[in-house]
């Protein structure tokens, strides 16, 4: 295998320790035979190939969520190509997408999503792709010493498709040491210990599944345990195990888990319908004392599952950070739960770069300069990155590619434009914050708040712009509302104007207890007139992707048809 560093990592593991638990069958696979079947499965690759150079080549697969996929993914890094992890619940036509996109040279399957493979490849494609089923890579024999030779390791890296929620996914290229980069900047911020047993929910075609949950533990030799498909009760079950009277010995107890924020609320939802005797377990296990990070990210994190998880956990607090497919983890809280501010994402990971750039003058914001004097309102900015984390290209186009950065001033790189809007505020003080320092702690920064994505959170109204993000937590406050998605609605008086669609929170609106005037005027407590959603719609039903994102181009369309005619 070539010297990737994860290859490298992985190889001064304790061998004995365990990488992969499936947590269903209990199944446990070692750090020790890891590599071995990584070599094996690399081999494969080159044979049904037919050559040994793959270097750059797109290897796509599907996997469910095993040690399969993880050896999968590495064998394609081994191989040097990159590898396009797709989701088996996409339908044909995505995956065809994908194929015909990434220029995949190769399909793997496992036996579970061959069938679904074969039918893909049946279709009309622009490519023709070898298929290769890829199952039971575990030897489960005896450790075999794998050799890292010098060779370079070429293009490898990973092509992740972004979630699709402005537009049609596109194809990021992250280059193996993009992927490193972000791995490095992880664990020095979150310390991912090889005591650390993580508890998998993700779906594995997103850097949050794959980077945050998967290729940074393995570096530093901590488990993974994988529970998909996402099952509340069963996350519960899991999670409360070893803290119930005859706790069952092969269940260690978990000290790390990442989610997005629908999975907390719907934990949330389902501890109150659990057996009362998990209950205690379950909260002791969630509480600081044995989870040691909890971590929310993918979509903003609403204040009111901020504070009931950490009621329920006896003081855990959600820790929130912003990424995106293209940057990694970019902004994140820290460690100290002081840190963990109410709708923050916190400041810049180690080793990335960012800054403001106000959205009307486009200028940087400087420290110091986050007020507008003359309004005295504070100035909103779009963010933008850079450092060692960023990908390298959006594949296969480069218009795209080159539209989305800018060139630094200072010789240093260019800066990646996100597209999301922030304020930055300072930090809060704290008291006692040298005692929480680690010799590893990186360097606090002023704190960004997440005001929405430029192109879909930011409404335009009558000269003033208003944060959906903003409206929306503030709405989630209120005990009548359980869902809520603030959209930009098209209004020939004001350009646009704030609309919302609601779902009732059921016990709080029981019959008669709810009016939308109420509701303004509980509102306007909290918000600025011009902010209030001036059309509001309750519905049943938000329809949100695999990480728990609203596509409000299309939302705002099918809520609101009559305002577009
Ligand atoms: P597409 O680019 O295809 O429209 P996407 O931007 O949702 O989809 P991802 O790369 O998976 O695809 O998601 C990145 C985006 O997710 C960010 O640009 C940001 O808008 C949002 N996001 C991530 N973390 C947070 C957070 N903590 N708070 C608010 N928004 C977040
Ligand atoms: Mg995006």
């Amino acid at each position: 295998l070539p010297k990737l560093p994860v290859f490298e990592a992985i190889s001064k593991h304790d061998p004995e320790s365990t990488v992969v638990i499936h947590s269903k069958s209990g199944r446990r696979f070692q750090y020790g035979e890891l590599l071995g079947d990584v070599a094996k499965a690399r081999d494969r690759l080159y044979e049904s190939a037919g050559r040994e150079d793959l270097d750059g080549e797109r290897i796509a697969f599907l996997a469910e969520n095993s040690y399969d996929y993880v050896v999968t993914l590495l064998a394609i890094l081994g191989a040097k190509s990159i590898a396009v992890p797709m989701s088996p619940a996409f339908p044909a036509s995505e995956l065809q997408y994908i194929l015909n996109h990434s220029e995949a040279l190769m399909l793997l399957a496992t036996s579970k999503f061959a069938s679904k493979a074969q039918e893909v490849l049946k279709t009309e494609l622009d490519v023709q792709p070898t298929f290769l089923q890829l199952d039971k890579l575990q030897g489960g024999g005896p450790h075999e010493k794998v050799t890292l030779d010098k060779s370079s390791p070429g293009s490898a890296g990973m092509m992740l498709y972004t979630s699709g929620t402005t537009n049609r996914p596109k194809g990021v290229l992250i280059p193996q040491a993009a992927m490193t980069a972000q791995a490095r900047s992880l664990i020095q911020a979150w310390e991912y210990a090889p005591s650390d047993h993580l508890l998998h929910l993700l779906p594995l075609h997103h850097i949050h599944g794959t980077i945050n949950a998967i290729f940074t533990p393995l570096f530093t030799g901590s488990s993974i345990e994988f529970l998909y498909p996402f099952n509340a009760d069963a996350v519960w079950k899991r999670l409360a195990a070893p803290f119930t009277t005859t706790p069952p010995p092969d269940q260690p107890k978990i000290t790390f888990l990442t989610a997005v924020p629908t999975i907390y609320s719907r934990l949330l939802s389902s501890f109150k319908t659990l057996p009362e005797d998990l209950q205690e377990p379950a909260r002791e296990a969630i509480s600081p004392a044995h989870l040691r990070l909890t971590i929310s990210g993918s979509a903003a994190l609403p204040t009111p599952i901020k504070r009931a998880w950490a009621d329920l956990s006896k003081g855990n607090i959600l820790l929130e950070r912003f990424g995106m497919t293209e940057v990694g983890m970019a902004l994140s809280c820290g460690l100290d739960p002081n840190d963990r501010v109410d709708g923050s994402v916190g400041w810049p990971l180690p080793g990335v770069e960012a800054r403001l750039v106000d959205v009307d003058t486009h200028q940087v914001i400087e420290k110091g300069q986050e007020k507008d004097l003359e309004t005295g309102r504070e100035r909103v900015g779009e963010i933008q990155l850079r450092g060692p984390t960023i990908f390298a290209e959006y594949w296969r186009n480069e218009e795209a590619t080159k539209k989305e950065f800018v060139e630094g001033k200072d010789g240093r790189g260019s800066w990646f434009k996100t597209g999301d809007v922030a304020v930055r505020r300072p930090g809060p003080e704290k008291a006692g914050r040298s005692e929480m320092k680690t010799q590893r702690e990186w360097a606090r920064g002023d704190m960004y708040f997440i005001l929405g994505r430029k192109s879909a959170d930011i409404i335009k109204s009558g000269g003033e712009k208003v944060s959906a993000l903003e409206v929306e937590r503030e709405m989630l406050s209120l005990p009548q509302v359980a869902e809520v998605a603030v959209l930009a609605v098209p209004s020939g008086k004001w350009g646009q104007k704030v609309g919302a669609v609601v779902i009732l929170d059921r016990e709080h609106c029981k019959e008669g207890k709810w009016s939308p005037l109420e509701m303004r005027r509980a509102l306007k407590e909290r918000l600025a007139g011009y902010k209030i959603p001036q059309v509001l719609r309750v519905v049943d039903h938000i329809p949100r992707n695999a990480m728990g994102k609203i596509n409000k181009k299309v939302l705002v369309k099918e809520v609101f048809r009559e305002e577009f005619s």
